[in-house]
């Protein structure tokens, strides 16, 4: 099995880097970027073995927008418990609120 992946952003072979050249003399190509498995080791869910950064990762999720979030729809709020909330006053941005203490 490989231990590699091409890089999924559907632009990234279009992109020009140096990084990116392939081929000699008139035959030069503008190649999707190779990424080794692992290398940031699993960080962020190994999201980084697909992807060679954020521009490629974002032109993927607005090429797939819809077939991701139909992977798992979201038809209604969700809520999580939350007791006696009050308003942090610790931070102004956003206005969080924390649960007060016992
Ligand atoms: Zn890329």
């Amino acid at each position: 099995m490989s231990n590699y992946n091409w890089c999924h952003g559907p632009e990234c072979h279009t992109k020009q880097t140096q990084s990116r050249v392939r081929g000699s003399g008139d035959n030069k190509v503008l190649r999707t970027i190779k990424i080794k498995q692992g290398r940031y080791n699993g960080y962020q869910n190994g999201i980084w073995d697909y992807f060679c950064g954020n521009h490629c990762m974002f032109d993927f999720i607005r090429t797939h927008l819809q077939s991701i979030v139909a992977i798992a729809p979201r038809r209604e709020a969700l809520e999580t418990p939350i007791k006696d909330p009050v308003k942090n006053t610790e931070y102004r941005y956003p206005p969080w609120v924390i649960e007060k203490r016992v």
